[in-house]
C-alpha cells in the first residue's frame, strides 16, 4: 500500500487526516513542521505527499520547491485561505493539486487515489517506455526530454503534458481529456489552463528547437507530429 507523508503543524488535522488515510489502509507518517517534513520527504521517499502551506520552519511552498528538486511525488497542498496567488504559487513550484481548509476529507481520499493513479502518459511508470517523435525524445524514467541530444527543462506539468500528447502521437486530444488525465478534477471546466501549458512547450519546444511539433486543432485539442508530416 502506498506510503503518504502528512506535513500539517495543526496537530488536529494531521491525526485526523492520519487516522482516515490508516483506515483506507495506507502507511502514514506525519511532519509537524517545514524543515521536518522536507527531511522525511526526501529520506522515507513517500509515494504522496499532503503537504500545508503554512508552516513553522519551512514554508510549504519552500518544502514543495526543494522536493522538486529531488522527486516528482505527487504533492496535494492544502491551503487555509482561497488565495488565488498561493494557490498559482503552489503550483508554479510543482504541486500537483490543492484543497482549500477546511475540506471534507472524502474529497481529500478522492484526490490522494486521482494523483496516486495518474500515471505519466497514461501509463504507470514501470511500464513506462521512452516516447520518440522526429528528434524529440522523452524518458519516463529518468523524467527527461532531449532534442538531438540536448536536454530540454521542463516543469512537471510541462512534461506530464507532453508524456501525454506523445504517448499519442498523431491522434488529435480535446482540451478536456488533457484536463482530465493530465490535471485532474481540481480543474473541473478550466480549459484555459491547458491552452496556458500548450504555449509554454511551444516555447520552450517548439520555439528552441525550430520544429513546430505541436499542432492545434481548431475548437478540438491539440496533437503532436512529427515535423516531416504535414497538416
Ligand atoms: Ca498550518
Amino acid at each position: 500500500m502506498a506510503k503518504i507523508l502528512i506535513v500539517e503543524d495543526e496537530i488536529k488535522i494531521a491525526r485526523f487526516v492520519e487516522l482516515e488515510l490508516a483506515h483506507e489502509g495506507y502507511t502514514v507518517e506525519i511532519a509537524t513542521d517545514g524543515r521536518q517534513g522536507l527531511d522525511m520527504a526526501l529520506a522515507w521517499q513517500p509515494d504522496l505527499i499532503v503537504l500545508d502551506l503554512m508552516l513553522p520552519g519551512l514554508s510549504g511552498i519552500e518544502v514543495c520547491r526543494r522536493v522538486r528538486q529531488e522527486s516528482r511525488v505527487p504533492i496535494i497542498m492544502l491551503t487555509a485561505k482561497d488565495d488565488v496567488s498561493d494557490k498559482v504559487m503552489g503550483l508554479d513550484m510543482g504541486a500537483d493539486d490543492y484543497m482549500t481548509k477546511p475540506f471534507a476529507i472524502e474529497e481529500l481520499l478522492a484526490r490522494i487515489r486521482t494523483a496516486l493513479k495518474r500515471q505519466v502518459g497514461g501509463e504507470t511508470r514501470a511500464q513506462a517506455r521512452k516516447l520518440t517523435v522526429g528528434e524529440l525524445t522523452l524518458d519516463p524514467l529518468g523524467y527527461t526530454v532531449t532534442y538531438r541530444g540536448a536536454e530540454i527543462a521542463l516543469t512537471k506539468k510541462e512534461f506530464d503534458l507532453l508524456a501525454y500528447l506523445m504517448a499519442r502521437v498523431g491522434q488529435v486530444v480535446t482540451r478536456d481529456e488533457l484536463l482530465d488525465k493530465v490535471w485532474g478534477y481540481a480543474y473541473a471546466g478550466d480549459t484555459n489552463i491547458v491552452d496556458v501549458y500548450i504555449r509554454y512547450l511551444r516555447t520552450k519546444v517548439d520555439e528552441r528547437v525550430g520544429v513546430k511539433y505541436l499542432r492545434t486543432v481548431r475548437g478540438v485539442g491539440y496533437v503532436i507530429k512529427d515535423e516531416d508530416e504535414k497538416d
